[in-house]
């Protein structure tokens, strides 16, 4: 951002010290990371008061901080504006910015896919617009604020990542965000805990509406009844589907390559494409970027030629070198029960490799019915065709308990890392194909690092 102090001082209403038409390029919240040009803002946490840090941030360069009206001892030689809540004037600067911002806006939220959706978006749109997107994580009441405010004047689109955990927090965000363009990838399980069924998870997700500009056009999970429903019930909205059936957008004979997977895509655009992603997820997550990217007038060459070159965050489908030629892929960055049947038809329909594994780690945070949703994953993995599957975590024992019917070998540990990599080893050759899923918390990559060939 290039703006003067005076002015961010009229967008906060703010009464201040020493404020004059010092350029502000930039907003930021942690001090280690102050940039010359920053707009500090202190919070003050239970551990730590940022207030502490705002002498040595505009020593590093802040032209100036923020200052709680209720902290006391302001530093009277420096540039201050005083206000009442740090999170609500980060907030209220990224609104005010918002609204003077020209580019193309593009939220995303779902229950799984949102940053794989925000790469692939990136990856089609990259080659001929200047893009900004969310890095990592940073999709929350904070982080969508501060990448907002990282949007440039030349940016010509923003892709912003929506997460949540409750009610009313993605309809804050998209009112904030005032998208052109929202996309809901899936409805899914996390959250389940605070939302209380797929029902309410899908509301919660669907309050991306409440920013949409009136104009702007709704993506969503076509093969989600639930939120078919939802979008029967607001004909004003103008939307557009994707999935794998009756969607707007659809693909079919999605095939697993060396490199990834080719599809055929019928409806609004037509033809044959390949990403080098794995996974029919993956390639329904890309249908929802091909819209946008026609909506914003690329040809389906350029659509074409561009995915062919995505490039996904770390852990999301993310083949991996194993050692004796084998392939491993590292989908573990997160896992509940929708994400882990994603996983499961794609090691179903791959024909990359002949003999296929599967590594599974316990799926967190999924509430008093987590043993049931371990548990309801056996039927699933008995049509697998698998050679065999390692279960990793004691939640994971809930599932091993039902693969009286499973036709591969079983292996299960509640922590043992080596007792898992030394039982995998011998199975690696070139025809394997591993694939590793579970929560986080699991740290699945201990696996994966021990079996990957050393690069
Ligand atoms: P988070 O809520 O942690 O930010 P996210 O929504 O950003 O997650 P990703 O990081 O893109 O999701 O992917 C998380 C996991 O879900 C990965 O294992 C990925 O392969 C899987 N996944 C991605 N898209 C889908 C989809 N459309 N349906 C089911 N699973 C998916
Ligand atoms: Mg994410």
């Amino acid at each position: 951002m290039k703006r003067n102090l005076s002015t961010i001082q009229r967008w906060l209403k703010a009464d201040g010290q020493h404020i004059a038409q010092q350029l502000v390029t930039g907003v930021c919240i942690d001090s280690r990371q102050v940039q010359a040009g920053d707009l500090f803002i202190p919070f003050r946490g239970e551990q730590v008061n940022g207030h502490k840090f705002v002498e040595g941030a505009i020593e590093q360069g802040a032209v100036a901080a923020l200052w709680l009206k209720d902290e006391p001892n302001p530093p009277a030689h420096l540039p201050l504006l005083f206000v009442e809540d740090a999170e609500l004037a980060l907030q209220q600067i990224a609104r005010s910015y918002r609204q003077k911002l020209n580019c193309k806006i593009i939220g995303v939220t779902g229950s799984n896919g949102k940053t794989s959706t925000k790469d692939l978006l990136a990856g089609v749109l990259s080659p001929y617009f200047k893009v900004k997107k969310t890095e990592g994580n940073f999709n929350n009441e904070l982080g969508l604020p501060l990448t907002l405010l990282s949007v440039e004047e030349e940016t010509e689109v923003a892709i912003l990542e929506m997460g949540m955990s409750g009610f009313g927090e993605i309809s804050f965000l998209s009112t904030l965000a005032a998208p052109h363009f929202a996309v809901i990838t899936n409805i899914g399980e996390a959250h389940m805990q605070d939302l209380g069924s797929r029902e309410g998870i899908a509301k919660a997700k669907f309050e991306i509406i409440d920013g949409l500009k009136k104009d702007g056009l709704l993506l969503y999970d076509g093969d989600e009844p639930l939120l078919q429903n939802l979008i029967a019930s607001q004909p004003a909205v103008r939307s557009m589907s994707f999935g794998y059936e009756r969607a707007d957008l659809t693909a079919e004979q999605i095939e697993s390559t060396d490199k990834g997977s080719s599809f055929a895509v019928r409806g609004k655009l037509q033809g044959q494409f390949t990403i080098p992603v794995y996974g029919a997820h993956q390639v329904k997550n890309t249908l929802a970027a091909i819209l946008i990217a026609d909506e914003l007038g690329l040809t389906d060459e350029q659509i074409k030629n561009a995915l062919e070159q995505t490039e996904l965050t770390d852990m999301r489908m993310q083949p991996v070198e194993g050692i004796n030629g084998s392939l491993l892929i590292n989908d573990a960055y997160n896992a509940a029960p929708t994400s882990m049947r994603a996983a499961f038809r794609f090691i179903k329909d791959t024909s990359v490799r002949r003999d296929k594994w599967l590594v599974l780690g316990d799926m967190l945070e999924l509430g008093e019915e987590e043993q049931d949703y371990h548990e309801g994953l056996a039927n699933d993995l008995n049509e697998l065709d698998l050679q065999g599957i390692a279960l990793f975590g004691r939640r994971m024992k809930w599932l091993a308990d039902q693969l009286t019917d499973f036709p591969g070998e079983i292996m299960w540990t509640a922590n043992d890392v080596e007792l898992i990599t030394d039982a995998l080893r011998p199975k690696l050759t070139e025809q394997t194909v591993v694939l590793f899923k579970g929560s986080r918390g699991m740290e699945l990559e201990r696996i994966i690092q021990a079996l990957a060939e050393e690069t």
